[in-house]
């Protein structure tokens, strides 16, 4: 262990080190579904209500100013981590999901029309696939899906093929949350602006990674969760480029977004706040802001740097054990490793693991595409962050390995071999 983990380990996540449960030492390796919030997140969120609560935008009185201000410097500390121009590209909402679904419905309203082409992958989560499928429902627009290949790399070719026919959008993943696949994005992002479709990233498992900053990507939106980058959960937010914002209708209307109303005429704020209607999730904004400050002192880099070793350490260590099968084997994998172990259950699995104590998660992780591509139904996957180690990935190891001996002994064909 490296001494600023065993410190960070420590000092920042009592969780990790600590966690018991029935009387097992937990190893916490479900990552990409949630990351353990940070001690100075949750100081800031306690502060926060003990010292700052009252709503924001509204109030000339000393509180909620000071509230407004905390939101502010949120806002410009996310528009730094992520590149963007200006803090007034960046909207608050309650994670991926609700970012996604808001610029899919905005999309709908104002952009798409019967017969427009949008373009998603089969590696998307859930939350970037359906919010599509309903806004060219809505609208009348075709949804078409950019293929993956068996090493679970998006297929470039078919993406340029689909290019051709001029599409109006592509949604698409920076990290698959499945395959742990780093999708090549800059290159991807040129090829469809060079044919005319604005870029939409969801970056849910990629704030970690070190994402380029959104000007050099050139995307034009991006998505992320704050719990994925050891934050609060039901905080997150919409990236947008300056131009798209100020074209879009905002899909969401109530308080704190009308700048004036001549009944009925209204007219809204500017960006950022036309589009954030209601009281934000202002505790988790700050929560947020104390998250963003935690990873940038840490140092993206190094966070990436660890992360990919360890991943690359699970897929060594995990593909030498007969009977394991890894999902995909893409060029680059970053946060996310899954496999499964035929003919048990992935269920069974996970469920066997967590009586040792091991937090993983099986099923197939909001990716019902990406899991009937790669020929399987459901998978274990694991998914560490910077404050796990080589050990606990080595722990894992060992009790699959004990798990498997112990299926071949019960006359389980596991790796195609009984009674081994
Ligand atoms: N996209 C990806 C790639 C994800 O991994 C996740 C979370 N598992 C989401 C979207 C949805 O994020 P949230 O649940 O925070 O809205």
């Amino acid at each position: 262990m490296h001494d600023w983990q065993a410190l960070i380990r420590k000092r920042d996540f009592p969780m990790i080190e600590n966690a018991q449960c029935r009387g097992k030492t937990v190893v916490y390796l479900d990552n990409a579904a949630t990351t353990q919030a940070s001690r100075p997140v949750i100081w800031t969120m306690e502060n926060y209500y003990m010292r700052q609560h009252a709503n924001v935008h509204r109030g000339v009185y000393c509180m909620s100013e000071e509230a407004t201000a905390a939101m502010e410097e949120t806002r410009q500390l996310v528009a730094e981590f992520i590149g963007a121009a200006s803090p007034d590209e960046v909207v608050f909402t309650s994670g991926t999901t609700q970012s996604i679904n808001f610029l899919a419905e905005a999309f709908a309203a104002s952009v798409l029309k019967p017969g427009d082409l949008v373009l998603a992958t089969e590696m998307e989560h859930n939350s970037n696939l359906l919010p599509w499928l309903s806004a060219c429902s809505r609208s009348g627009a075709e949804l078409a899906l950019v293929p993956v290949t068996a090493d679970g790399e998006l297929d470039l070719e078919e993406l340029g093929r689909l290019l051709e026919k001029k599409p109006k959008l592509l949604a698409v993943c920076a990290v698959s949350n499945v395959l742990g696949t780093v999708n090549p994005l800059r290159e991807i992002a040129e090829m469809a602006h060079a044919a005319g479709a604005a870029v939409a990233v969801d970056a849910a498992q990629a704030m970690r990674h070190g994402l380029p900053g959104v000007c050099s990507l050139g995307c034009d939106f991006l998505s992320f969760s704050a719990h994925k980058i050891m934050g609060p959960t039901g905080s997150g937010i919409l990236y947008g480029k300056r131009e798209w914002l100020e074209r879009l209708a905002p899909p969401h209307t109530g308080g704190g977004m009308v700048s004036s109303m001549q009944w009925p005429e209204i007219n809204y704020e500017d960006i950022p706040l036309k589009f954030e209607a209601g009281t934000p999730n202002l505790a988790g904004i700050a929560g947020f802001g104390a998250a963003i400050e935690y990873i940038q002192a840490l140092g993206r880099e190094r966070i990436s740097e660890y992360e990919v070793s360890l991943i690359k350490y699970a897929e060594k260590r995990l593909s030498g054990i007969p009977g394991i099968q890894i999902l995909g084997s893409p060029a680059q994998r970053f946060g996310a490793l899954s496999f499964t172990v035929p003919p048990l259950q992935a269920y069974d699995v996970a469920l066997m693991l967590s009586a040792e104590g091991f937090a993983l998660r099986s099923g197939r992780h909001c990716a019902n595409l990406l899991h009937e591509k790669m020929g399987v139904s459901a998978s274990v996957r694991l998914s560490p962050a910077f404050y796990n180690t080589k050990n606990e990935i080595e722990l894992l190891a060992a009790a699959l390995e004990r798990l498997l001996a112990a299926a071949k002994k019960a006359g389980v064909p596991v790796g195609g071999v009984k009674n081994g």
